[in-house]
């Protein structure tokens, strides 16, 4: 049963305008296009027109100023990290983060001797859905996806 089953009475809605907000905000998830390793091959299959992200309202956009998602798809280099911090804060509030495969998770298989790889990107940007796998195959992204449109329309997800 949806927010509007639950809200709606005789086609009148009761309910708070940020549960409305987060209703709509949930309706289209924008991800910022970019990956950071191998991973982010399989983000890009589940854009593509096998599994089709667009059916879920979901648009890759080239510009962090037109993302409210970050999807991390990959190893985070340390090298890299503060570059995408620097992203994470040019987007738009409220902003959310999918952390997609082992690599970002934890460290993923550089978890032990990966001096130069951070072991987790919770560690630099606040995480809301984790996607487990090396690599998680498409459909677990879209499970992810899924989730995070859960969290949104509860209230519980982003910064
Ligand atoms: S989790 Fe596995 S597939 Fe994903 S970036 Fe790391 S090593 Fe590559």
């Amino acid at each position: 049963m949806g927010w509007f089953d639950t809200h709606n009475e005789n086609n009148i809605f009761f309910g708070k305008l940020e549960e409305v907000f987060n209703w709509g905000r949930a309706g289209s998830p924008w991800p910022i296009g970019f990956g950071l390793a191998c991973c982010a091959i399989e983000m890009m299959a589940t854009g593509a027109s096998h599994y089709d992200l667009d059916r879920f309202g979901t648009f890759f956009r080239p510009s962090p100023r037109q993302s409210d998602v970050m999807i991390v798809a990959g190893t985070v280099t340390l090298k890299m990290a503060p570059l995408l911090r620097r992203l994470y804060e040019q987007m738009p509030e409220p902003k959310y983060v999918i952390s997609m495969g082992s690599c970002a998770n934890c460290g993923g298989p550089y978890w032990r001797y990966g001096y130069h790889v951070l072991k987790g990107v919770d560690q630099i940007v606040p995480v809301d859905v984790y996607v487990p796998g090396c690599p998680p195959r498409p459909e677990a992204l879209i499970d992810g996806l899924i989730q995070l449109k859960e969290k949104i329309k509860s209230g519980k997800a982003g910064k």
